[in-house]
Formats: structure tokens, C-alpha cells, sequence
């Protein structure tokens, strides 16, 4: 069972959206130097489909996009979530995930965004020009098998060519 500890509406996690980004509780990473050691606990309100429910209900006139932060324990269950989100609204759906590379099986097509990559300092988050992570577009062109789009350049102040 997926739970999350908190949420709020964020405007860079995700770029040129408007998120509810849902911080999911019961990593199993252990990155040098986490930022948020507190979601590595068994903590918060259990993540189920009729908590998405009130959520998208709350929120979701006012976002484009539901962002899934964590779930490394269940991925499986993130993508059916995700899934759920599809059905019952308009919104694009994200993943934050701590590992690299994407788990075997994994319904890639459940996501608009993903990324992945663990957290390392000296190689700093998404902003940075070295990092190790990376956020992909998920770009599904009418056929079953969906492409990676890397977006990572998007998240620093001058990316290459602006
Ligand atoms: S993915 Fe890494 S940085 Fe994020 S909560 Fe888990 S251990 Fe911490």
C-alpha cells in the first residue's frame, strides 16, 4: 500500500505544468545526503484510488498535472494509479523516481513525465549541468510503444541554445 505524507501545488517540479505533487512516504533508497530522509518512513495517509479521488476533486481544477514523488517500493501500483488519474480526469500524470534505470514491466504509458536518477550532491538535482538524473517527455505517437523525450535542459536558468 503506496501512502503519501504530503502534497502541494508546484510549479517547476514539472516543466511547463501546473502540479499536485504527492510526496509518497516508504522509500527504499538510501542516497548519500537525502533530502528528505523523513519520506524513507512507513508514514502518512494510505494512497488509494478513492484518496485520488478527493484529491482530484480538491485540486484539480487548478493543476494540469498529478505527480507521483517517490513510490519506489511500488512501482507497479504508481503506474496504476496513474492509470486512475487518466480515467477519471484531464490531467497529465508524473513520476519522480529515486533509481535508474526504469524497472523492468513498468507501464511506461501511464506517464506524461518520468524521472529518474538517484539523488548524489556532488552531482546536484535537476538544475545542475552535472547532473546524473534526468526528466523525460513520454511521447506516445499512435503506436503501443512510447518514446523518451529528455527534458532534463529544461530545469536549468539558461539552457543550451536559450
Ligand atoms: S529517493 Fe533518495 S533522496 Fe529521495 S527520499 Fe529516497 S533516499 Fe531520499
Amino acid at each position: 500500500m503506496l501512502k503519501y505524507v504530503s502534497y502541494d501545488i508546484v510549479f517547476q517540479e514539472v516543466p511547463g505544468e501546473v502540479t499536485l505533487a504527492l510526496n509518497l512516504s516508504g522509500c527504499p533508497n538510501r542516497c548519500q545526503g537525502c533530502h528528505s530522509p523523513h519520506l524513507r518512513e512507513d508514514a502518512g495517509r494510505p494512497l488509494d484510488r478513492a484518496e485520488i479521488d478527493l484529491l482530484v476533486e480538491r485540486y484539480g481544477r487548478q493543476v494540469t498535472c498529478l505527480c507521483f514523488m517517490g513510490g519506489d517500493g511500488d512501482p507497479a501500483e504508481v503506474a496504476r494509479l496513474a492509470r486512475h488519474v487518466r480515467r477519471i480526469s484531464r490531467l497529465k500524470t508524473a513520476w519522480y523516481s529515486g533509481r535508474m534505470p526504469l524497472p523492468a514491466g513498468f507501464d511506461t504509458a501511464a506517464m506524461d513525465y518520468i524521472k529518474l536518477g538517484p539523488y548524489i550532491p556532488s552531482r546536484g538535482g535537476l538544475d545542475s549541468p552535472q547532473t546524473n538524473q534526468r526528466m523525460y517527455r513520454i511521447v506516445r505517437d499512435g503506436n503501443d510503444t512510447p518514446a523518451f523525450e529528455d527534458i532534463t535542459a529544461r530545469f536549468r536558468r539558461n539552457p543550451p541554445g536559450a
